[in-house]
Parts: C-alpha cells; structure tokens; sequence
C-alpha cells in the first residue's frame, strides 16, 4: 500500500489528513496514512477551554467568512448548526488614539476607509489626514520595485495618518507584524489588484461594490467572522473524529528528514526510530521544516528559515459585570505603536461572541507581544497580568479585579511575510520541485488565517494523492 506521512496536528496538518483520506476515498486509493505531531496534544495554536460557563480562545476565536475554506470544512465535517455569526449589529472598532478610544470609521475595505461622511465625522484623523485620504485617487502608482512594505504603500496611497492610525495597529493585532518591513504583495494582494486595475483604491472599491450591487447582491454582506458555538477547539476535535484511515501519534517529534535518491522513500528520524513514506507533507512552521530538511537540502532549508516569526501572548480575564463599571459598545480596540502600550489589541468577547460568556459577566481578551515587543513572551504570569490590567485601566478605565485570568503563551507563531515574501515562494516552490513526493503547507506560505491553512492542506494533499497515482 502506498503510503504519506504528515508532521504537524495543527489544523494544517489536521486538514491535509482529512483530505487526504476524501480524495483516496473518491479515488478508490487505498493509501497508508500517518500523522506526527510532537505535543502532547493535537490542535496546534488552536486550543478552546470550557470553565465556569465561560468559552476562553487560546489561539484562534473566529475565521475570516470571505475565504470560504474553513466554513466549507465545518460543513463537510457536520458542524454547520455549530456555526454562528459575530455580533455584527454591534460590531465597533476603536483605536486608541493619544489616550482616548476614538472608533473606527464605518465602511472600512480591509484597511481602507471608503465612505467619505463617517471619515469626516470620525475623530480618528485630523483634517490634514482626512484630506489627505481624500487625495487617494489622485495618487501615481509605486512603480519600479517587485514588492514594497505595507507602509509604502499604504502612506503613499492614503496617508501617514491612515498607516500610524488604522493600518499599523490592525495588521499588528492580526499579524503581531512590523508594516515597515511587510510585503504589500504578500499581505494586501487585494488592494494591489485594485489599484493595478483601477488606478486608484476608492475607485476600485466602488466600482466593485457597483458590480455587486448589479449583480444582485442584497446589500446584506454577512458576516464578516464566524465561530463554533462550544470553541474552535470542536473543528480539532471533528476533524479527529473523522480520520478513519490514518493512524495519529502524537508527544512524538520528528528530528530530520532524509531520503537516499529523489525516488526512494522519506525516512522521517524520530526518537524511537525510523518511519517511511513515499509522500511527505510538512505542516509545521515554515522554520520547524527547514530544520527537518537541513541535511536533505540546506539551501531549502535555508530560505525557509527565512520566513520570520513572532511570538504572541493572549490573556483572558473574567469580570463581574456588576463590579465592571462600564458598558461595551463595540468589538474592542487597537493600539497603534505610538501609544507606547504593551497591549496590540483588546477583544470584548463577550459583545463579539456574547455565547461564550456566562450572563451576568464580562469577558475580554488582550494580545500582547509580536513584532512590538518579542520578550513579552519570557515575562512572568504576574508581569503579564499586572501589565494587561494597567493598561486595561488606563485605556478603558477598567478598575475591578477580574475573576480569573488565563494567559496562552505561542512562541514563534505568527509568520512574517517579509518585504520580497512572494520571490522567496517562487524560490521555495523550485527548490521543492527537486524533491518529488514533498509538499509544504501551513502559515508560513499563503495565508495565516485558519481558511489560508485549511485550503493550502487541501491543495497539498491533492498533490500528493496526484504524485502517488503518477507512481503507479
Ligand atoms: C493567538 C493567535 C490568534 C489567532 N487568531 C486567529 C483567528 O482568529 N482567525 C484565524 O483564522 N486565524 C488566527 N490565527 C492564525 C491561525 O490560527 C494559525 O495560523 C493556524 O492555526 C496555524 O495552523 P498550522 O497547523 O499551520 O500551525 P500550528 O498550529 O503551529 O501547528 C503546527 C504543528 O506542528 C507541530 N510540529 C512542529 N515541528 C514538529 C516536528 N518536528 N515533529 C512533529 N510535530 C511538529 C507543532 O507542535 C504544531 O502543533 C491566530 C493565531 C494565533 C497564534
């Protein structure tokens, strides 16, 4: 029986796994699959707690709804009652400006506002910075270079006001990102589109929204996050429970990878020995494969440990609502880096996701760490909640004692994607190329939301099963 390993039980591994066995199953292959993962424990950043009524997110709340990848998933693994909207009737952004949280204007595309009274009205930008925004489709194009930092592009385009104000603390809270040295090829691909097309983002923007309308979009767009009603946890958990043809082990690391010639089986190196596979799909940080290809091929390993990343830490607290002593009118906020705080951003889940937090009490989730602050992740417990709370304080004016904190710490988490992030995959895919048999999937190439990874899985193990069959 041929036969596929997979290192890494996150929801890239997870998934490859689950597509692996569809696909050999609508083949009629019969295939040998194994899935190593070196925790004890299968999910990888993903990680849900249930305590006290309470639904606390270690990782990942929710995924993005415009990538369908993960909604698809849920479906196909039988979740799809599981699966519920945000709040989106209260959905507000703010973003702490000189000490104040000032909202987000309404009409935000990505990063871009794009309606002109709510960004006239918003207190967010000065007058000089709004006009300046408004002066976007007067802008000539960055010409003359491959790829260019999402601040270049985005102060070129819309302003210092838009990058300092909205840009930067959105892409730090999503990414734990630096935006100076950000590929704007790799991370706002979108909106490079709408201005090769259009000339101008606000034009772009219209007129695709024009082109919805035409075409008979209601109006409604939906909402824009999605989430499992008992955690994210349940999509590990029903992807487990449906691989029936794949053995998983799990608290076992893969040292190295080898392989004597291009056509001879993988020989994965593990602590209690050797196992083989004629396909090999790597689903851990981009980092963690390179170091397991480094005696197979340096130079792949080598760009691969190109690819950057940050750590993160999130902090979960419980209040009484009563002892609160303030009402939450929005999603959370943001915190550009010229605040000088140690918090990237705050959640108020329990306004974003009101079923994961017991009536009668408040639930919030601040991230710290990234690009801003890599030792946030070697502090203290107590230096972690000591902080998050004064900043709590400060920003929110949040003074009572919370009921219970639990901090999630992720070491090398969030990849980078770097200033030249799309050559360095065209390197990537070449030097791969050389290694019949071997696929990569994960965060660190396409993507970092769950859809990205869930749809890179798919593509690899499709690949794979291709390359199999192409033995025959
Ligand atoms: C705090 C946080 C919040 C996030 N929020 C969101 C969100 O709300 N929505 C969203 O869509 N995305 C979010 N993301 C991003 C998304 O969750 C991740 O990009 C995605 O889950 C990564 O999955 P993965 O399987 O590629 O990697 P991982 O989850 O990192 O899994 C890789 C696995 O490989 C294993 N491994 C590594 N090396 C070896 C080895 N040698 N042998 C065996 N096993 C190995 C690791 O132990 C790990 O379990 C968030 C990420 C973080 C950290």
């Amino acid at each position: 029986m041929q036969s596929v390993a997979i290192v890494g039980g996150g929801i890239s591994g997870l998934s490859a796994a689950y597509f692996l066995e569809k696909h050999a199953r609508e083949a009629g292959a019969e295939l040998s699959i194994q899935l190593i993962e070196s925790r004890p424990r299968l999910g990888g950043v993903i990680v849900t707690e249930r305590s006290g009524g309470f639904v606390l997110e270690g990782g990942p709340d929710s995924f993005f709804t415009q990538k369908p990848a993960a909604i698809e998933l849920c479906r196909a693994l039988g979740l799809a009652d599981q699966l519920i909207p945000s709040n989106d009737h209260r959905r507000k952004t703010y973003v702490l400006q000189q000490g104040k949280l000032e909202e987000l204007p309404e009409g935000m595309f990505f990063l871009v506002p794009t309606k002109v009274l709510p960004v006239f009205r918003s207190r967010l930008l000065s007058v000089t910075g709004k006009l300046r925004l408004m002066l976007e489709p007067f802008q000539s194009r960055l010409r003359g270079q491959e790829d260019f930092s999402v601040s270049d592009f985005v102060s070129h385009r819309l302003g210092r006001q838009v990058l300092e104000r909205i840009a930067e603390p959105l892409l730090s809270a999503v990414y734990g990102a630096n935006v100076d040295s950000l590929s704007a090829r790799a991370v706002l691909p979108q909106l490079l589109a709408l201005e090769e097309k259009h000339g101008s983002l606000w034009r772009g923007i219209r007129q695709a929204r024009r082109a919805q309308a035409k075409h008979g979009a209601t109006g409604s767009p939906g909402s824009l996050f999605m989430s499992l009603r008992n955690g994210i946890g349940d999509i590990i958990q029903s992807l487990e429970t449906s691989l029936t043809n794949t053995r998983v082990t799990t608290g076992k690391k893969v040292a190295k990878v080898l392989r004597d010639n291009p056509r001879s089986a993988f020989r994965l190196l593990c602590p209690d020995g050797e196992l083989q596979a004629e396909a090999l799909i790597l689903a851990t940080p981009a980092y963690a494969a390179g170091e397991l290809l480094q005696e197979m091929d340096g130079r792949l390993a080598g760009k691969l440990e190109e690819i950057p990343y940050h750590s993160t830490v999130t902090v979960s607290l419980g209040f009484d609502e009563k002892k609160f002593g303030r009402t939450l009118d929005g999603f959370g906020f943001i915190v550009p880096r010229g605040e000088g705080k140690k918090l990237l951003a705050c959640t108020w889940v329990s306004t974003k996701f009101s079923f994961r937090c017991p009536p009668g009490r408040v639930l919030l989730r601040g991230f710290l760490g990234g690009a801003r602050d890599p030792a946030a992740i070697t502090e203290s417990d107590d230096r972690i909640i000591e902080t998050t709370l004064r900043e709590l304080r400060e920003t929110m004016g949040v003074q009572a004692e919370p009921l219970f904190t639990r901090i999630h710490r992720w070491e090398k988490s969030m990849p980078q994607y770097s200033v030249g992030h799309p050559r360095r995959l065209e390197e990537i895919g070449t030097l791969v190329s050389k290694h019949p048999g071997l696929f990569l999937s994960g965060n660190g190439y396409r993507g970092i939301g769950m859809p990205d990874c869930i749809a890179s899985s798919s593509t690899a193990a499709s690949a794979a099963l291709h390359y199999l069959q192409s033995l025959r």
